[in-house]
């Protein structure tokens, strides 16, 4: 049986699982969903013996349904191999009384990998699919991890090309000195004088213009999204919480059927959604609970109802969740109004002109999965902190917002089923933050000097993905204002 997808904010129309990862966005602006979320077509007892590429397998054709076994498994061979330095791929560390999937031990060293790494086979087999002529045109908004994560993806993949857009002053001097140094023919990084929020609304307004699309279009260009709003990063993200279950079980950590709880450190709700479309798919997890930081937009929608992006816009330690506009939770949206394409419709439209929108007490009772909290930068250094000085383990700024709601969520609600926290960065990626943390006395530290002292107190490696870039020649430096992310791109692409 083909499952098809549909647009948030049309129920009529329906397209393949390759035509949604072509596409990216649907025409109408909407999102792509499964017209139902698949069942795990085997027993929780089975998952315990297979491997993540074997799991990545199981999970993955039940949502690419169109994709043969011998293209899929071949994407999944390409994706998940030695550019991670662990053979599991995504281990499972327990510390204290919770356990952190990391998710970080991909080439760019942050979770984007996880799903990043397979987005450009998955799109490259689509468009053989579909017998699309024109080369693809990645166009990607990054608050710091996606960009480089989606250019080390793409970089050098035949009949594609990839535009990345970062604020200017909105990510960490590492995460910057990944992007601007990548390598590949056709790959273009720009610095937005602008926030995320200004970035992903630019690329977002890009996608729906449709006279760009026909200018592109007889250059032989068609744009697609590396963006977690492209089901094609959705999908493998279930998996690792399928993966991380099965370990659980395997390490006899839990028994069979037993509910675990989920901590999500959330900027643009595609790795916690994910996590939903799990659960959906028979994995028994109980509560997902959706970390904020300072920017907690999503905390107050939890509580209130209501969504208000009119707020001031904070930089925090962890900047790759300083995001007001959180993309998938339209995804959610759809799902809480009993998929009434039109009530989405409405609402987002309501965001997009007053910047804000309230869902009703009928769909606010379909949120009983979810939890939320917030971290402030203070309780996320004093994580970072006691975590090592209680155990050794160093945790990145991200994670740390997660394990902070995780211990304020236990404590208040006495709800003590096992829980697996999202790791979601590698402490390397943003040395300065953890090692101020750590020790006051490294702050304003220079960055690549920390990453040593990281090392010292760590007793981790330091990954390839930073050794890489302490001597890589700057290879990117074009910045442009907001109103010219267009022309930007139509120079790039040598449009008129
Ligand atoms: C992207 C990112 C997040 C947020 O994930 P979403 O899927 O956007 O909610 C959290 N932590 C890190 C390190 C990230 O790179």
């Amino acid at each position: 049986m083909n499952l098809l997808y549909k647009s948030t904010r049309d129920a009529e129309k329906t397209v393949t699982a390759s035509q949604a990862i072509l596409k990216g966005l649907a025409d109408d602006g909407g999102l792509f969903v499964p017209v139902s979320i698949p069942k795990l077509p085997v027993s929780l007892g089975e998952l315990k013996e297979m491997s993540y590429q074997e799991i990545a397998y199981t999970v993955m054709k039940e949502f690419l349904t169109d994709f043969t076994e011998e293209e899929l498994k071949s994407c999944i061979a390409k994706a998940y191999d030695s550019k991670f330095d662990t053979e599991e791929i995504a281990p499972l560390a327990k510390v204290e009384d919770a356990y952190y999937l990391e998710l970080f031990h991909g080439a760019t060293i942050a979770f984007k990998d996880m799903a990043l790494s397979i987005l450009p086979h998955l799109l490259t087999t689509s468009a053989k699919k579909n017998q699309v002529k024109n080369e693809i045109v990645i166009l990607t908004a990054t608050s710091g991890d996606t960009g480089k994560a989606a250019l080390a993806g793409f970089a050098d993949v035949e009949g594609t090309k990839i535009i990345v857009f970062y604020p200017k002053n909105g990510v960490s001097r590492v995460q910057e000195l990944q992007m601007v140094t990548q390598k590949g023919d056709n790959t273009s990084v720009v610095a937005i004088h602008g926030n995320f929020d200004n970035a992903q609304s630019g690329v977002k307004a890009m996608f729906e213009n449709k006279e760009l699309e026909k200018e592109l279009n007889e250059a032989g260009y068609q744009f697609s999204s590396a963006n977690s709003i492209n089901i094609g990063r959705l999908v493998p993200q279930v998996v690792y919480y399928v993966y991380a279950y099965a370990k659980l079980l395997q390490n006899e950590e839990i028994a069979e059927d037993e509910e675990i709880n989920v901590v999500v450190p959330t900027g643009n709700f595609g790795n916690i959604l994910a996590a939903y479309y799990a659960k959906n798919m028979g994995i028994p997890i109980a509560k997902l609970i959706c970390a904020s930081n300072e920017n907690k937009v999503l905390y107050d929608f939890f509580q209130t109802g209501t969504y208000d992006r009119n707020r001031e816009f904070v930089l925090t330690t962890s900047p790759s969740m300083d995001i007001l506009i959180s993309s998938n939770l339209e995804r959610l949206i759809y799902k809480i109004s009993g998929e009434d394409a039109r009530k989405d419709t409405d609402l987002m439209t309501e965001l997009k002109t007053k910047g804000s929108y309230a869902i009703t007490g009928e769909m606010k009772a379909n949120l009983a999965d979810f939890a939320a909290g917030y971290a402030t930068e203070e309780q996320v250094a004093k994580t970072i902190h006691d975590v090592y000085e209680d155990t050794g383990y160093v945790m990145d700024t991200h994670t740390a917002v997660a394990a902070t709601v995780y211990k304020a969520y236990r404590e208040d609600s006495k709800d003590d089923r096992k829980t697996v926290i999202a790791s979601t960065a590698s402490p390397y990626k943003f040395a300065g933050s953890v090692m101020s943390a750590i020790d006051p006395k490294y702050k304003g530290q220079d960055d690549f000097k920390l990453i040593e002292e990281l090392q010292k107190v760590s007793g981790t490696e330091i990954p390839n993905a930073i050794k890489e870039i302490m001597n890589a020649e700057i290879r990117h430096n074009t910045e442009c204002d907001v109103d010219q992310m267009e022309q930007t791109v139509k120079n790039i692409l040598g449009v008129k």
